[in-house]
């Protein structure tokens, strides 16, 4: 399916049916975007924290690594990446991994094909699953998911004179643009937030609810633990962060579905409560700034500019990218679940 064909089943269903409801149109349009492109790196619509340095995937690696071995190495782990992007995380953490002989098997949760080729020329032998629960069940998961959940769609609920109604999409002679619909909503919204301002929003995801739900009932069963960055708040939390980001800048929500990405940002404090719901350890939410330098990426860092003298000013620089607070230090937050029967892990 072509851009234009997805507009055009979006504006025929709209025409049909009355205005979509935000969670669908974002769906759709994810869907389609993912599918039909690859969106990272410096060509593409917007970069990721292991695409600018290898140092990201290497200290996740080894986080993995050292709760592996601490938990007594149980040789029938797996190694599970939801949303794996181009690969790169899980080629660097491997690689991390192997220097201390784990070797897991690797799961990859992806729904793009044109991105299960890219990791697959990384990653031969690895496999590819649709959805988290197709993940072979039995040993413990080592669980990675970097920019996965921001990508889920969310249900926005907008606060008017006389309550809470969903924000949804509807197409007129200027395009697709933002409409309130339906019934009154007022009895989803947590009490505290209720008689907030009129212009309120609040944003909820099924879906991120229902995979970190699914993940999180695995790591009770099976054991392990799963590592979770992302850009996020602690909510429950009023707020519109739904964004559309192309070619490296802030873009049309509404226009153009499925060629730019839609993102919300991640409810650090849902996860953390359904992670404690499942009986699992949460750590964190902290901030990614700190945590990497915690895993040692000053250290990292200094290493690979002592081995490369050439790469020293790259090296430093994608240092500041991922760790300073006014670039990807303080609105990326890394949180993590373990199990009962796991150790702590490190740098939280
Ligand atoms: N983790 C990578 C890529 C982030 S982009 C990185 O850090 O570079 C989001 C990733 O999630 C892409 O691989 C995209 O195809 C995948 N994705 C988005 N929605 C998905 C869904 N519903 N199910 C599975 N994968 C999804």
């Amino acid at each position: 399916m072509s851009d234009t064909d997805l507009a055009e089943r979006f504006a025929r269903e709209i025409a049909a049916e009355g205005p979509m409801p935000l969670v669908r149109f974002m769906a759709g349009a994810n869907a389609h975007y993912y599918a039909t492109r690859d969106p990272l790196g410096a060509e593409g619509d917007f970069v990721t924290a292991p695409e600018i340095s290898q140092m990201f995937g290497e200290l996740i690696g080894l986080w993995l690594a050292d709760l592996w071995t601490r938990a007594g190495s149980p040789q029938n782990a797996h190694y599970v990446e939801l949303g794996p992007g181009r690969g790169t995380l899980a080629e660097d953490a491997l690689r991390a991994m192997r220097a201390v002989r784990f070797e897991p098997p690797i799961d990859l949760v992806e729904t793009s094909p044109v991105l299960r080729r890219m990791q697959a020329e990384r990653l031969p032998t690895g496999r590819w699953h649709d959805d988290f629960d197709e993940v072979p069940k039995g040993g413990p998961l080592l669980i990675v998911a970097n920019e996965f959940f921001d990508a889920l769609p969310v249900r926005q609920l907008c606060r008017d004179e006389n309550g809470w109604r969903e924000l949804s999409v509807g197409y007129g002679d200027e395009g697709f643009a933002p409409v309130m619909s339906g019934p009154d909503l007022t009895a989803l919204v947590p009490p505290a937030l209720r008689d907030a301002e009129p212009g309120s929003v609040i944003e909820t995801s099924a879906a991120t609810t229902a995979v970190a739900g699914a993940l999180a009932s695995r790591l009770a069963e099976h054991g392990g633990a799963a590592l979770v960055i992302d850009y996020g708040y602690e909510g429950p939390a009023l707020g519109d962060t739904l964004q559309a980001v192309s070619r490296h800048a802030y873009a049309d929500i509404f226009a153009a579905p499925g060629t730019r990405d839609l993102t919300a940002h991640v409810d650090f404090g849902e996860l953390a409560r359904i992670g404690r719901e499942a009986g699992l350890q949460v750590h964190g939410p902290v901030e990614q700034g700190m945590w990497l330098e915690s895993m040692g990426l000053g250290a990292r860092t200094a290493a690979l500019a002592k081995a490369a003298p050439h790469c020293r000013e790259e090296l430093i620089a994608a240092r500041d990218r991922l760790t300073n607070p006014t670039e990807m230090g303080r609105l990326f937050k890394v949180l993590a679940f373990t199990s009962q029967s796991w150790p702590d892990p490190a740098a939280f």
